[in-house]
């Protein structure tokens, strides 16, 4: 009586990561992170590039993205009083 479940899509992250910033995401302050829970979606954002098509990310690694995204494209904040050290 119970209905299969659709297949988890999975998670495009390490393509995303390759592709917008240009590095594996195993190179990145992102490596060491796992999926959500929550099974992952098709994005509208972060944008692909041309001729590509939309990821599929979770919650955690679309953050994830748009952190490193925003890490690599302006110089890093130079105030650290809260950065975490260690
Ligand atoms: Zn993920």
């Amino acid at each position: 009586m119970a209905a299969p479940r659709p297949p988890r899509p999975v998670c495009e992250v390490d393509r995303a990561f390759l592709e917008l910033v240009g590095r594996p995401r195993s190179e990145t302050s992102a490596a060491s992170s796992v999926c959500s829970p929550e099974p992952p979606e098709l994005r509208p954002f972060p944008v692909p590039r041309v001729g590509a098509r939309e990821y599929i990310l979770c919650n955690g690694h679309i953050t994830d993205l748009f952190d490193e995204l925003a890490r690599a494209k302006g110089p890093r904040p130079t105030v650290g009083t809260d950065a975490p050290t260690g």
